[in-house]
């Protein structure tokens, strides 16, 4: 184990092989778990901040392990980053969801029940792989969704020092309609002025903004920060969502702010796809 100065912090060594062990296994497992079917996807709402209609909803992915049970991405989706393997469950967790958000329009009619539209994570390595433009223009047409049904979340710290050979398919999926959306932003290397360059047409504020509006009223400085956030946001056509609200004094501030849309506990935590169309179809009425 490596010495971190005076600061140490070392797990013992068996520790580190149990932790080796389990990392050696998951990334192991994961080409299998994905011929299994072992992986599904949770949905969670996106609320306008405005009248609390329900928005849209953001896929996230879990993977049922034989063993270990449900495990979030934060198990492995750095593990197929690493590997690879990214680009293909990128690939399946986006036709899943199209194929699922094209099942809500179908839906959608005169009982309340609103399209709902659907936003679907990157990494890094899928910004980057060449196919991403063909995927994504063939899983919307074999589904029919209306590509501007599609929001497409790329974090800040995937896009540092992003090049115009980056940004090119991103682009490109702009103008054919789908959103781009800016996720965590304002946890990495922010550059505001950055923003101009980008693709994007939404601004997801990280959940640390939230946290900051649970007093009220809110500490000045953070309200500052989140005004001035917005302000810019919308004076360059962006729209803004805000992430992990749990309590409806952060909800309320943040309208206040003028956030628009909205995504936390406070509404729903994920969950299945079809809790979207009760959720929906209980605030039409
Ligand atoms: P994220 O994109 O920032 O997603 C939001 C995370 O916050 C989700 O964690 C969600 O369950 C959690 N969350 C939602 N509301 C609240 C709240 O009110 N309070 C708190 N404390 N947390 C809340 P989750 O599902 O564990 O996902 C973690 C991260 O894994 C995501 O962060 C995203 O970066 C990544 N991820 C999830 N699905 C995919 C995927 O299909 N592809 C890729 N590349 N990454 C994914
Ligand atoms: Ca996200
Ligand atoms: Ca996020
Ligand atoms: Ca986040």
């Amino acid at each position: 184990a490596k010495s971190a100065g005076g600061n140490r912090f070392e797990f013992s060594d068996a520790e580190a092989d149990a932790r080796a062990i389990t990392r050696h296994g998951l990334t192991t497992a994961l080409p299998a778990a994905l011929e299994r079917g072992e992986f599904f996807i949770e949905y969670q709402p996106l609320v306008h901040l405005g009248d609390g209609r329900v928005h849209g909803a953001e896929a996230l992915v879990r993977w049922s392990h034989p063993q270990h049970g449900v495990l979030g991405p934060d198990h492995f989706i750095p593990l197929a980053e690493h590997t690879g393997l990214i680009v293909p469950l990128g690939r399946w967790v986006l036709q899943e969801a199209v194929r699922q958000a094209r099942s809500w329009h179908e839906q959608a009619g005169p009982d309340g029940f609103a399209p709902l539209r659907i936003n679907v994570n990157l990494s890094p390595t899928q910004l980057h792989h060449p196919g991403l433009v063909a995927d994504t223009v063939d899983v919307l047409e074999r589904s029919g969704l209306p590509p501007g049904a599609l929001c497409l979340e790329v974090t800040e710290s995937g896009l540092i020092g992003a090049d115009e050979d980056l940004l090119k398919p991103l682009r490109q999926l702009a103008e054919m309609g789908v959103d781009i959306a800016l996720d965590d932003f304002g946890t990495g290397y922010s550059n505001l002025a950055n923003l101009r360059r980008l693709p994007v047409s939404v601004l997801k504020l990280d959940r640390s903004f939230t946290q900051g509006m649970q007093q009220h009223p809110a500490d000045p400085f953070d309200r500052k920060i989140v005004e001035g956030i917005v302000s810019l946001a919308h004076s360059l056509e962006l729209a803004v969502t805000v992430e992990g609200v749990e309590t409806g004094v952060q909800a309320e501030q943040l309208r206040e702010l003028g956030c628009d849309t909205a995504q936390g506990w406070y509404y729903a935590r994920p969950g299945p796809p079809d809790r979207l169309h009760r959720l929906s179809l209980a605030d039409a009425v």
